[in-house]
């Protein structure tokens, strides 16, 4: 009995042990499937693999958007990017008296190329080889205003003045811009770079520059718009970082339309430029830039830009341009947010 009994015991020892080296080899298994499948997974959402399936995506839309623009119309569907090489921007230098920040006259001159993106809503209808100048002044009216009327009503020229309140009872001087049919368009109220201070306070200066044109014009609300300084100014970031590219959305979210300048006079980098200066910098567009959008300035000091118009549009004139001024259709140059 005890030998039976010690038999099947240790029977029941070996029988335990093969299902207890079987469970374990089936613990096994199992843990060696699920780290597989871990694995698995882990390597599917690894970077580069849901890099790819999304490369893989916006191929995909872009061949559908391909297909379904004609290449007719790829000029009007939206951003276009230009690169002038060699050129040299200044982004607004005033010496307008309220331009508290020292920086308008530091830092903001830049030596290398703009990228200026164009999103205009409606891209203009200018063909490559169609030679258009847009003659803009910015920071009138002054003294100086009637002068440039003078000159452009002789030449049968109209430009786009982008105004500011340059004192109480500018007013007049607005409406007559309006009335010799010059196009009015929207600077600044204060021209203070403290309006970059919040999206708010931007568009409140803006709105008070917009209702001394509608009041002056007896009607007319003008959306056409130049920053302080230009989209592409570094100015604004001390008063808040990023508002040019916010406001640069807001803009023609809320109806407006922005223009900054292809070409520049050169007539802000000192507080009188030499004439000759301004002239040899003006037309330099010509022969390089069928499209331009020149900067120049109807600040109280800028006498030698007055001086230097006629040249300016007989150079233009000579070489083949028409004249035209900036609208919601327009041809636009907007530079990149530098902010
Ligand atoms: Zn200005």
């Amino acid at each position: 009995m005890a030998r039976k009994n010690k038999k099947s015991e240790s029977l029941r020892r070996s029988l335990f042990t093969e299902f207890f080296v079987i469970l374990l080899l089936v613990i096994a298994i199992l843990v060696a499937s699920i780290v597989r499948t871990a694995n698995v997974k882990k390597q599917n959402a690894s970077p580069d693999a849901s890099q790819l399936a999304s490369q893989n995506r916006i191929t995909d839309a872009q061949s559908e958007a391909a297909a379904t623009v004609a290449p007719t119309s790829q000029a009007a569907s939206g951003s276009v990017e230009t690169t002038l090489p060699g050129m040299t921007y200044l982004t607004a230098m005033t010496t307008l008296p309220g331009v508290s920040d020292t920086a308008a006259a530091t830092g903001i001159y830049t030596t290398t190329p703009v990228n200026a993106v164009t999103s205009a809503p409606v891209a203009s209808e200018l063909s490559e080889d169609d030679k258009v100048v847009y003659l803009t002044f910015d920071d009138g009216p002054t003294d100086n205003t009637r002068n440039l009327l003078d000159i452009l009503d002789r030449y049968g020229v109209k430009a786009t003045f982008f105004v500011i309140h340059t004192y109480d009872g500018c007013e007049v001087q607005i409406k007559e811009l309006y009335d010799r049919g010059q196009q009015i368009a929207l600077h600044s109220y204060t021209h203070n770079y403290n309006i970059y201070r919040s999206v708010d306070t931007y568009f409140a200066d803006l709105q008070q520059i917009s209702d001394l044109v509608y009041n002056a014009t007896g009607g007319y609300r003008s959306t056409l718009v130049r920053f302080p300084g230009g989209t592409s100014n570094t100015v604004s970031r001390k008063y808040c970082s990023g508002i040019m590219t916010t406001l640069s959305k807001e803009l023609p979210a809320r109806g407006y339309r922005y223009f900054d300048w292809d070409w520049d006079s050169t007539d802000a980098e000192a507080n009188r430029q030499d004439t000759s200066v301004i002239v040899r910098n003006a037309t330099k567009a010509i022969g390089n830039d069928n499209h331009v959008i020149l900067l120049m300035h109807d600040a109280a000091a800028k006498t030698t830009t007055v001086e230097a118009l006629p040249q300016i549009i007989e150079a233009y004139r000579s070489a083949g341009y028409r004249f035209d001024v900036l609208s919601m259709t327009s041809y636009t140059y907007q530079h990149k947010p530098n902010n």
